[in-house]
């Protein structure tokens, strides 16, 4: 069998059978315009099968096969390209000695080529897939460069803009007019929330980019869910909500990097603060089997059916929403389901508009590191 390249100047042996590769009737490559050992220029021109006699003036002694006798006669046959015009390839095939060529043993070569197209094309198209595959891989390997440069680029001058706010704000005590530091509170909230961002996509990048080393711990997780909880207990109470912390005690510890976990737990906490104006927020951990579930419950304005599929996409917002503030980006969720798969883990969300909304994650409930768990 022999394979064209794609100007279909050439021919290269792409496999044999019952004669070795070299062999001076096999070849490991043919140049279309040669007369031997092969018409394939005929064959490519005509897309017609060509019998060639007389084999052993051209080669001497072929293999026999099965019968003591070489074959006499060979047929090279056109192997189309499914969906073109030009050819794939050709096979050249050694004819029985002891059986006439005659339109049977013909047509029965042509299936033979058939499966052959049927083959080569199935190789193609996977080959394709796989080219196409590689090169998406290859631009979300380049967009998470860029995330991550850009981040860099960004943290430092906000670091440095913040370091001078916070020196007035902290130094001038009240010798500051109060418009001016109201302004001057206004730059360094959003300086932070900017910071927040940066970081967040720097996060992202990291955990793409297979960088993102999580410290596991075995942790008593109940208690750390209850005190990262609590930082949100005077912002939820004083938007008039109540607060419901209801980590019992786990029995066991549970491995995972407490950092993340903060960032798991108050992403979720921070989003029912925002979309919750009456009513209670809940932060719920149990053990199920071998599951440890954290619950993040809330009595806001629910998501409609057709949004929870996108909420975990990066930069999605459900569009039209109240929110307590209009800050946000869409990338706290997203950044929670990387950090819960990360841990072996996934979130889930339920919601009913109007009623409230449940985000559930759940990890695996080890206290053995998850070293091997990758992204
Ligand atoms: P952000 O809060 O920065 O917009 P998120 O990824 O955290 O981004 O959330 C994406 C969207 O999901 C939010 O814009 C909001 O519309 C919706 N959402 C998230 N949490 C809740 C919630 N507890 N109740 C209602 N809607 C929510």
């Amino acid at each position: 069998l022999y394979l064209l390249d794609s100007d279909q100047r050439r021919a290269v042996l792409a496999g044999t059978s019952n004669i070795a590769p070299g062999h001076p009737a096999a070849p490991a490559a043919i140049t279309l315009d040669d007369l031997a050992p092969w018409p394939l220029a005929e064959v490519v021109r005509a897309a017609a099968p060509c019998l060639v006699s007389d084999l052993g003036a051209s080669f001497g002694a072929l293999p026999a096969g099965a019968w003591e006798r070489p074959p006499a006669q060979a047929v090279v046959l056109p192997i189309a390209r499914a969906g073109h015009t030009d050819l794939a390839g050709v096979l050249v095939a050694g004819l029985n000695p002891y059986r006439l060529f005659d339109d049977q043993y013909q047509h029965f070569l042509e299936l033979v080529a058939g499966q052959i197209t049927a083959a080569v094309a199935n190789a193609r198209a996977y080959e394709e897939e796989r080219k196409r595959a590689e090169a998406l891989a290859e631009l979300d390997r380049a967009k998470t460069a860029f995330f991550s440069n850009v981040s860099h680029e960004f943290r430092t001058p906000l670091t440095l803009a913040l370091g001078p706010i916070e020196d007035v704000l902290a130094g001038a005590g009240d010798t500051l007019p109060a418009p001016d530091r109201a302004r001057l509170e206004i730059a360094h909230r959003n300086h932070l929330r900017l910071l927040k961002l940066v970081n967040t996509l720097l996060d992202f990048a990291r955990i793409e980019g297979g960088r993102a080393d999580a410290a596991y711990e075995a942790v008593d997780l109940a208690a750390l869910t209850a005190d990262l909880a609590s930082i949100f207990r005077s912002a939820v109470e004083r938007a008039g909500l109540r607060l419901i912390v209801d980590c019992p005690p786990l029995l066991t510890p549970v491995s995972v990097d407490p950092e993340m976990w903060e960032k798991i737990v108050l992403n979720l906490l921070s989003n029912a603060l925002k979309f919750t104006f009456e009513g209670e927020i809940t932060v719920a951990l149990r053990l199920e089997g071998s599951q440890v579930e954290l619950a993040v419950r809330d009595t806001g304005i629910g998501i409609p059916p057709e949004e929870l599929p996108h909420l975990f996409e990066r930069f999605y917002r459900v569009r039209g929403t109240r929110a307590r503030t209009h800050e946000g980006t869409g990338i706290g969720l997203a950044l929670v389901q990387e950090l819960a798969r990360l841990h072996g883990g996934e979130v889930r969300a339920a919601s009913t508009v109007g009623v409230g909304t449940t985000f559930t994650v759940t990890l695996p409930a080890s206290a053995a590191p998850l070293a091997d768990v990758r992204v």
